[in-house]
């Protein structure tokens, strides 16, 4: 038994079954849940994010946050923040073109928020060599303008998950099956759900309180300042799949996909970002929102393509086979690729357009 189910068990006996979402909290950000004790990246990890497999992506979105930081009139100082920094890889190649603006760079201030102390140390090895100012927040605001970006974070927060009882919502929930293994079950409560109440019996519903709050916060700061923008980069889905039913909670091992139950803390958990979510959350906070548009729409907007050109020129062919496989993945809109799959959501203080967002992707909403 993993120290995180012992943990689990233990507490269930003595307070009674907890919420999906506790559980994923459990799981992952325990002292001895997944992002404190695991490797999760790279082929030997559990899974493969954008930055660890080409600087590209970093370098395009650090072209990105320069740019909006210009548009907004180049207010100083401004905090470079980044939500879940991983091995700090995204960090350091926005950096690397932030260096390349030498009055972006001399105004900013690295802000990570991180909660596994083991990824801390990873960040401050690889990122304080590279910037005279990174620090550690519990949140990304503070008194200053924020640049923010947040690639495959917001998929790890915990969601809670709602299942259709003739007309109630029940929240599902981990409690202990007979031999005191945990098992899921059902409030026997009805939730007071916010949606669709013409839902089948048996649909799944997820809401993801903690993102949502952060999307506002973050929202909030940018309106506030009227200056600011942040990124959003995840897997996740704009508006609810055909059937109405969301149930994208799912726990992966060495590439692979394992029970959500199996092992608590040794599999990376994950559910679907809801897009649709995220927007109005920034809405209601009074900022303009683009997109969501495809990860692979947004990286050929800005420039991918000639970036990769530029990276191949006078290489051997074996070098220019590898940028091409890394484009592909990245920004190719086939099975097991990411351009399509990924999404793209920007928050800024006005309503132009950005650049990585055509005018027709930027939607009104009311
Ligand atoms: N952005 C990186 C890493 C993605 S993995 C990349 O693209 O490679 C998710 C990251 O979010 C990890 O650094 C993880 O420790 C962090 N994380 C997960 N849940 C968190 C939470 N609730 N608060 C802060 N950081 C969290």
């Amino acid at each position: 038994m993993t120290p995180v189910e012992e943990r689990l068990r233990r507490r269930i006996l003595l307070t009674g079954p907890i919420t999906v979402a506790e559980y994923m909290a459990a799981c992952m950000t325990d002292p001895d849940g997944y992002y404190a004790r695991r490797e999760p990246f790279g082929v030997t990890g559990d899974f493969v994010t954008a930055p660890e497999i080409t600087p590209m992506f970093g370098e395009l979105v650090g072209a990105w946050l320069v740019n909006a930081w210009m548009a907004d009139g180049r207010p100083t100082p401004f905090d470079l923040v980044e939500l879940g920094p991983g091995r700090g890889t995204l960090m350091a190649d926005i950096l690397k073109v932030a260096r390349a603006q030498p009055d972006f760079f001399a105004a900013s201030r690295v802000v990570l928020v991180e909660a596994s102390d083991r990824l801390k140390k990873v960040q401050r090895e690889r990122l304080t060599p590279l910037h005279p100012a990174v620090r550690w927040a519990s949140g990304p605001v503070g008194e200053r303008a924020i640049y923010c970006v947040a690639n495959e974070f917001f998929d790890a927060l915990p969601v809670r998950q709602f299942v259709r009882r003739g007309s109630v919502w029940h929240e599902r929930t981990v409690g202990l099956g007979a031999c005191g293994q945990l098992v899921f079950g059902l409030s026997p409560f009805g939730a007071p759900l916010e949606q669709a109440d013409d839902a089948a019996d048996g649909t799944v519903r997820e809401v993801r309180p903690r993102a949502d709050a952060l999307m506002e916060e973050i929202a909030g700061a940018i309106a506030a300042h009227a200056k600011g923008a942040a990124l959003v980069i995840d897997y996740g889905y704009d508006g609810l799949p055909q059937d109405g039913s969301a149930e994208t909670l799912q726990a992966v091992r060495n590439h692979q996909p394992v029970d959500v139950l199996a092992d608590p803390g040794f599999a990376d958990l994950s559910a679907h970002v809801d897009f649709a979510a995220l927007e109005s959350a920034a809405r209601r906070s009074g900022a303009a929102v683009h997109g969501p548009v495809g990860q692979g729409t947004f990286l050929l907007a800005l420039g991918l393509l000639e970036r990769a050109g530029q990276l191949g020129a006078g290489s051997d062919a074996a070098t220019q086979e590898a940028i091409h496989a890394a484009v592909q993945r990245i920004a190719g809109e086939a099975e097991g690729e990411m351009g399509a799959l990924f999404k793209v959501l920007a928050v800024t203080a006005r309503a132009e357009n950005v650049p990585g967002f055509a005018v027709e992707a930027t939607r009104e909403r009311c």
